[in-house]
């Protein structure tokens, strides 16, 4: 048994009878067409008989509805003997950790892989698991041809990818942007293209460096290649948050303990990629809280500690009382002028604004 016969086995006695069926409509003909390429398209039974799956959980009532009435067999009715049929080798199936860098991929096992069955979906391919995150995501990039252009900054390493746009809005609340923009900790499949080939080629694991606006309003995704060097990248959060426990955890420890673990220890430290979210501040509402405060904190009334050395300036740094990761707005009205030790109070002392 191979991949071949189990295609054979629902071209025949599925897809076939309904789109030759002499009385069968135009629209579930057109339908059950498009599903038989996808069929014929598998590389592995196991992602063949996900696609039935998808078809009977998701199947178009027009053509389950359209056999019925001319008694030709459903795919509900197929299934039970196609997994008997094939019970040894349901299980084999090309995941995402299958795929090989420099191998090709036709369009539609690329989309079998994700579990998405249109091709109209456009070019990323978010993977969402059980409990509702994105697993993975996965884009198709055409280079060259069209407005956008998408293209090697660097080859295999870097690339210039266009965010999905409607109208010709680059939006990235988008749900597919934003399943880029949101996940930095997730992988970016990049399967590459020329404009010519009808094949995509893999090129590995990548992830976003950051999000760049062109004069004309589009905007492209900075992806760099993952596997290239780069390591495993963490949040800045999460970095601070593990050595706040890994400090617990010293203190905690016996003092000779520690000295004798101190001696041995690496004075070089080693390197960490990080990700972190940064707000585009406004430098108005920075300029104006400054000027409002007049070189005095506007928590504690005292007057800044020191001169910025730069331009001689009182030194306060503005603070946002509804912070802006939890949707407090950029004003003037929710921001303050706050000397570095009023600063670091409000963030982790007691708050003189509580959010
Ligand atoms: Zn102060
Ligand atoms: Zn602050």
């Amino acid at each position: 048994m191979s991949v071949d016969q189990a295609i054979k086995f629902v071209c025949d006695e599925l897809f076939d009878p309904t789109i030759n069926h002499p009385e069968i409509g135009e629209k579930p003909k057109n339908i059950a067409k498009n599903f038989r390429v996808w069929a014929t398209e598998m590389s592995h039974t196991g992602n063949l008989l996900e696609l039935l799956n998808f078809l009977d959980k998701s199947q178009s009532p027009v053509v389950f509805e359209e056999q019925v009435r001319l008694g030709i067999t459903t795919i509900t009715e197929i299934l039970p003997e196609f997994e008997r049929k094939f019970a040894n080798e349901l299980e084999d199936r090309l995941t995402k950790d299958d795929l090989q860098v420099g191998m090709d991929y036709s369009t539609r096992m690329i989309h079998a892989i994700c579990g998405s069955y249109d091709l109209r979906s456009g070019g990323i391919l978010p993977v969402w698991d059980g409990a509702g995150s994105v697993d993975f995501v996965a884009i198709k990039a055409t280079l060259s041809g069209g407005t956008y252009e998408n293209s090697w900054i660097e080859s295999r390493k870097r690339l210039k990818y266009f965010m999905k746009a409607i109208s010709g809005n680059f939006s990235e609340s988008y749900r597919d942007n934003a399943a880029i923009i949101n996940n930095p900790q997730k992988p970016v499949l990049a399967f590459v293209r020329e404009a010519s080939s009808s094949r995509f080629t893999y090129y590995g694991r990548f992830f976003l460096l950051s999000i760049q606006s062109e004069e004309d309003g589009s905007k492209w995704f900075d992806l760099a290649s993952w596997d290239d060097g780069m390591g495993q990248i963490a949040y800045i959060t999460d970095v601070e948050s593990s050595l706040h426990h890994k400090v617990k955890a010293s203190q905690r420890m016996d003092a000779t303990e520690r000295r004798k673990r101190l001696e041995t220890a690496a004075s070089q430290p080693g390197k960490q990629r990080i990700v972190a979210t940064a707000y585009q501040r406004n430098p108005d509402v920075i300029a104006e809280v400054l000027y409002r405060a007049n070189g005095v904190c506007e928590s504690c009334g005292k007057n800044a500690p020191f001169e910025r050395l730069s331009d001689g300036s009182p030194f306060l740094e503005v603070h946002h009382k509804v912070p802006l990761s939890q949707n407090g707005p950029d004003t003037v009205e929710n921001a303050a002028a706050v000397c570095p030790n009023c600063h670091r109070q409000e963030h982790y002392g007691r708050a003189k604004w509580p959010h």
